[in-house]
């Protein structure tokens, strides 16, 4: 086995795999960007190495700094995680040039699955149907119209190197095709640098079900157990489980062997996931994703094995080590991603900042895989996962219990977080029945019943610091919430309060601005402006497009009337209330 191994990631999943190296008794190398000096994954590591930088680009990303850091610190195999460097060919190749192990599938493999398209006609040829739809890219509009006439709308336009659920529009009739046809092919070359299109139907209440696959290199391959990832919004993924409810057993060993055949079919090695749409019965090809997934941790609570530790054995050149009929699958599984979002009104909007507290929950069957801890930051130049939150019971109903009951446990301070919204999502009837589909939250969940997100972005007491100090009456305890006036601290909250006091002095900033001072509601960074000075503008046209956590959020006048002033570029950094443009 490997002596040390080099985690080219950062947050919870490198901390996930520095873990399962400690218990194999491998040596664990951490790289950092200027922000994460101090990160969890870096503490927890046997040796950290800068990389410099700041953005994706300049750190996670920087194949030089990396293939240096893999030389000094003399690791013999990489384990990229998810994101970044994991399906990146240049990179595997890279570091096998150096004689370093590439902990994931061979550089061909991910090639074949690394566009939709490819990978479309690749499951095709091993027997696997896609979503209905077409194999090849579109160039006209002309195209797409025919297609929705013979398949019906709505129509699915997708970017063929799109992913993270960016690089799909949705057509409803002939008269958007045009529109939708550009903005598709804008948004795929801004965020892949490749705008290649193509069409598929887009089904109207399908499930999200993917199969985990494992292979090793003297030919084996299994599928381990399906997941269910249903719920989702802007088509990404929120809370995750297995198995996949209302789902039959011959269907699942239908999916199951498809998805090996995929496998088989590219010389797939080591961890991946084949992604399907399931509907009335059915189920079809979407992907293959050629790395370690987000939610494995549900596959790995219901057949009792440690992923990573497969993953480094198979890379290792071991054989799987078990058959098929070996696996064995026991109660149900429930992830939650505790991501840095404010969900209220259902808008899911990121919200980097520090994390002033962060109590993890306990009890039987609840495993937290955070990427910080309390008084950690979470950045607006990364993605805003702050934890996975995993629970196990014996059937869907316990484990749904106990996520609920963990999910009142755990405390996240300082940000918002998608908590509150998964918690009502836990208790909404479609879902206890598993009725829902992937459109379910988007469509039908009202989300203005949601629990205010958090004590510190409470509305009213403006100025005011609020405190929680314990009291007795009668010999029972009660917390009782106090508003302190600013500046004014009672000394046991002191380090806490401060950033709650900092976090409500922004937020009474924004709510404060005159109309017509546009100010930006996040952290983020300026990647496009809209208007110019002296442009005449109505309320709700877009001002500037924010990017805060990979995401691109629209910031939008409030207001009709011109253009006065500019107060930011493209490039700046932006903090949550500052002025981006003035409106008389
Ligand atoms: P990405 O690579 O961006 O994750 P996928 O192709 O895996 O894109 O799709 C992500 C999600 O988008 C799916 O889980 C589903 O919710 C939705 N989706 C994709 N294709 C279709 C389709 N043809 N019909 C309905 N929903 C779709």
């Amino acid at each position: 086995m490997f002596k040390k191994v080099l985690i080219a990631n950062r947050g919870e999943i490198a901390v996930r795999v520095i873990r399962s190296c400690k218990e194999m008794g491998i040596k664990t190398v951490a790289v950092y960007s200027e922000l994460d000096s101090n990160a969890l994954h870096v503490r927890l590591a046997d040796e950290a190495y800068a990389l410099g930088g700041k953005t994706a680009a300049e750190s996670y990303l920087n194949t030089e700094a990396i293939l240096n850091v893999i030389k000094k610190s003399k690791a013999e195999a990489v384990h990229p995680g998810y994101g970044f460097f994991s399906e990146n060919t240049d990179f595997a190749r890279a570091i096998t040039d150096l004689g370093v192990v590439f902990i994931g599938p061979p550089p061909e493999a991910i090639e074949v699955m690394g566009d939709k398209i490819s990978s479309r006609i690749a499951a095709e040829k091993a027997g696997v149907a896609g979503v209905p739809g077409r194999s090849e890219p579109v160039y006209d509009p002309s195209e797409i119209e025919a297609f929705g006439k013979e398949f019906g709308y709505p129509v699915a336009i997708k970017a063929a190197y799109g992913g993270g659920g960016r690089g799909m529009k949705v057509v409803n009739s002939k008269k958007e095709v045009k529109e939708a046809m550009e903005s598709a092919k804008r948004e795929a070359l801004g965020a892949f640098g490749r705008d290649e299109i193509y069409l598929e139907k887009y089904l109207d209440w399908p499930r999200h079900i993917e199969m985990q696959i494992f292979a090793d290199t003297l030919g084996n391959a299994v599928w381990l157990g399906e997941r269910d990832c249903s719920v989702q919004r802007r088509h990404q993924k929120l809370i995750e489980e297995s198995p996949a409810p209302n789902f039959p057993d011959d269907i699942r060993k239908k999916m199951g062997e498809a998805a090996v055949a995929v496998a088989k079919a590219c010389g797939y090695v080591n961890a991946g996931t084949v992604e399907f749409l399931y509907q009335d019965g059915e189920f079809f090809f979407l992907e293959m994703n050629t790395r370690l997934q987000v939610e494995h941790p549900v596959t790995e609570a219901v057949v009792g094995m440690d992923l990573v530790k497969l993953q480094l054995r198979i890379a290792n050149g071991e054989p799987i080590g078990f058959d098929q009929d070996d696996i064995e699958r026991r109660g149900h599984a429930f992830e939650c991603r505790i991501n840095a979002e404010d969900a209220t009104g259902g808008k899911f909007l990121p919200a980097p900042g520090p994390i002033t507290k962060l109590v993890p929950p306990g009890g039987y069957g609840v495993r937290l895989d955070a990427g910080y801890e309390s008084n950690d930051n979470v950045s607006q130049f990364y993605d805003n996962l702050i934890a996975k939150l995993i629970t196990w019971g014996s059937d869907r109903e316990e484990a749904r219990l106990r996520m609920l009951r963990a999910l009142d446990e755990i405390k996240v301070e300082g940000t918002p977080t998608v908590i509150n919204a998964q918690k009502m999502v836990l208790r909404e009837p479609e879902f206890i029945n598993a009725t829902h589909s992937t459109r379910w939250l988007e469509s039908k969940v009202d989300f203005s019943k949601m629990e205010p997100n958090s004590p510190t972005l409470s509305e009213g007491n403006d100025g005011a610091t609020q405190t929680t100090v314990l009291s007795e009456v009668n010999g029972k305890r009660f917390e009782v919430k106090l508003f302190l006036p600013e500046g004014l601290n009672l000394n046991s909250t002191s380090g806490s309060a401060k950033a709650k006091a900092k976090t409500r002095a922004q937020q009474s900033s924004i709510k404060t601005v005159a109309s017509g001072h546009i100010a930006v509601p996040m952290q983020g960074t300026v990647v496009k402006l809209h208007v110019n000075v002296g442009d005449t503008v109505k309320s709700g046209d877009m001002i500037i497009t924010l990017e805060a956590m990979k995401m691109e959020n629209a910031i939008s006048s409030d207001t009709d009337g011109v253009v006065k002033e500019i107060k930011v570029k493209a490039g700046d950094a932006l903090s949550p209330g500052d002025i981006v443009a003035i409106i008389e």
